[in-house]
């Protein structure tokens, strides 16, 4: 392919409303342009390195032993009713109706229309195990699209659906998957972890997600570096302490006007801030409660929300922090509250003793607190964030803290859409039973995304072979000389006629633009044509690091051939 030729609109400047690395290397690199908000077109380029990611996903869904098939991204609002589902994706749905006024929206996930595929056809044991998958767009209206395909409203998702017979069938189902998508994720050139989303113990979990380690990632994982356990930071637990038995010292309170932080509060009292509980207020459906972490702790809204098996959970607002409270917001404490309200002691203040908290008195703060002399909370429960070197749940040792980008997920769903939609089979005894099913998504487009955030430098992308558009470029320095442009040429012609995917920039540029260009869209290995093609060398160089090695036409061919494993 030529580069005169070729639709790749790059820009020289960083767009401004793109935060991260890859979504501002994919619109740089012309792989793809923003139609609307959190929706995109894909680009010649970027659809290139986009159907390289599909293509392995299919594969080893394949050899997996999944079957393809493709499903209406419009469906009928009855099917999603069928499982409630309907009212429960709430504004993330997108909804629509045809002109007799029948209600339809655009599938989020499809668990439902292909419990209801299988449920019409498959009727016997005999018939099971079965997975099922697709590759086909998905419409989720996201609260805050953002990082182009990252978090978009329009993306790309392959989603599978296994039905066993019963639970062993759903384990190797489900094991099945998890081989699957190790390789997939393997063969992309990603760094990822798994992390166990529901309980976070170890074995026998029914829900795992594959996380990319990414500063920019939105999720938060807590993970030991000596055995395998990886847990989302709302659901590693941490420990239960042992309780304060020093001394308890008499109470005093002390004037402390105009500290803005914990820090500098502790300063003036010459105390770390771990002698310190902070007191937050929370509305948690409605009700306020008094939440106490140590002071160089954080709370932790989703351990909070299990622990109230709560709907919403927020901070509350000054009229109920001052009311509760009778002072100013930022002097709440356990003590003296003006309202009963329940206090919930994270484990970690057990173990502390002679602390410091708010007096509920504005400018006043209470120290040498202790648990059992001067307040007792309602509940001692596990209400913090996880952080580096808390010990791991599993074997004990420090955990290490990561961000990662959630690109795929798999769960299993047990009964709980094919007794909703009657998905049922009868078993060698003649009993009807419904399905065991397990769902397995990845995200195609955020994968793709994924891989440029673990894959750049400052001159741009650099691509794993195995996703890269184009495998090589060749690059001729000197549009007008002859010789130069005869042995560009021939080199492309001869790798393409063996099957490489390569680009020629014959456009009529000085070398540096090219080498940009070609260092911004990232492509593995670069053959330069210049001054030496007259002696016969040409320069073999890959994208990452900066070698540059002498060959002949023919070495350079081998040596290409030879990299993408031909
Ligand atoms: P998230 O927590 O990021 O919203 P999710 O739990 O909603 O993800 P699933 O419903 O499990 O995601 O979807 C399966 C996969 O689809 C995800 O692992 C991810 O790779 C991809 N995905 C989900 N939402 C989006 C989105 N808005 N844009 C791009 N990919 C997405
Ligand atoms: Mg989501």
């Amino acid at each position: 392919m030529r580069v005169s030729s070729l639709f790749m609109p790059t820009q020289r400047e960083v767009p401004a409303d793109a935060e991260i690395i890859s979504h501002q290397l994919m619109l740089r690199a012309g792989l793809m342009r923003k139609v609307a908000s959190g929706i995109y077109s894909f680009l010649p380029m970027g659809y290139r390195a986009f159907r390289k990611v599909e293509n392995i996903v299919r594969e080893e869904m394949d050899r997996a032993g999944a079957q393809e098939l493709i499903m209406p991204a419009v469906l009928p609002a009855e099917v999603y009713m069928a499982s409630g589902r309907w009212d429960k994706f709430g504004p993330e749905m997108f909804r629509l109706q045809d002109r007799s006024g029948r209600s339809f929206c655009l599938g989020p996930t499809h668990e439902e229309p292909f419990t209801e595929a299988v449920r019409d056809n498959v009727r016997s044991y005999r018939q099971l195990p079965i997975t099922l998958y697709q590759i086909q767009h998905k419409y989720r209206d996201e609260k805050r699209p953002r990082f182009g395909v990252m978090r978009a409203r329009e993306f790309v998702m392959k989603d599978a659906y296994s039905f066993d017979a019963d639970e062993q069938g759903l384990d190797r189902s489900y094991q099945a998957m998890y081989e699957a998508y190790c390789r997939i994720f393997d063969r992309c050139g990603l760094d990822y972890i798994l992390v166990h989303a529901d309980s976070g113990a170890m074995g026998g979990s029914g829900s795992q997600e594959f996380m990319v380690k990414s500063d920019v990632g939105e999720d938060a994982i807590a993970y030991c570096p000596v055995c395998e356990y990886a847990a989302n930071e709302e659901k590693a637990p941490c420990p239960e302490v042992a309780p304060f038995d020093g001394e308890t010292e008499a109470v005093e309170k002390i004037h402390t006007p105009n500290f803005r932080t914990i820090e500098e509060l502790m300063a003036f009292l010459g105390l770390p801030p771990t002698e310190f509980a902070k007191t937050l207020l929370y509305d948690i459906d409605g009700k306020i409660v008094a939440v106490m972490v140590r002071g160089d702790r954080e709370v932790n809204d989703v351990k909070l929300k299990n622990l109230f098996d709560a709907t919403e959970v927020v901070l509350a607002g000054p009229a109920d922090v001052e009311r509760v409270t009778g002072a100013a917001v930022g002097f709440a404490g356990p003590v003296g509250l003006a309202e009963p309200i329940p206090v919930i002691a994270d484990h970690e203040i057990v173990a502390m003793g002679n602390f410091v908290v708010g007096a509920n008195e504005t400018d006043y703060h209470l120290k040498n607190i202790n648990i059992g002399c001067d307040f007792q909370p309602t509940q001692v429960a596990d209400v913090r964030s996880a952080v580096e070197g808390d010990p791991c749940p599993s074997c004990g040792k420090p955990l290490a803290m990561c961000r990662g980008i959630e690109v795929g997920h798999i769960f299993k769903l047990g009964t709980k859409y094919s007794e909703a939609l009657g998905c049922n089979y009868l078993n060698s005894d003649g009993e009807e039973k419904p399905m065991i099913m397990g769902c397995y998504g990845i995200g195609v487009g955020r994968t793709l995304a994924a891989i440029i955030e673990q894959h750049y430098d400052k001159d741009g992308i650099i691509w794993p072979i195995s996703v890269a558009p184009y495998q090589v470029i060749i690059v001729p320095t000197n549009s007008t000389d002859g010789m130069i442009n005869t042995m560009a040429s021939e080199i492309h012609d001869r790798l393409a006629k063996s099957g490489v995917e390569v680009l020629l920039d014959d456009r009529d540029e000085r070398p540096g633009v090219k080498f940009k260009d070609a260092d911004l869209i990232g492509i593995p290995l670069r053959v330069t044509v210049g001054r030496k093609a007259a002696e016969g060398k040409v320069e073999f160089k890959h994208r990452i690091g900066g070698e540059v090695t002498e060959l002949t036409p023919d070495e350079a061919i081998a040596e290409v051939l030879r990299m993408i494993g031909r």
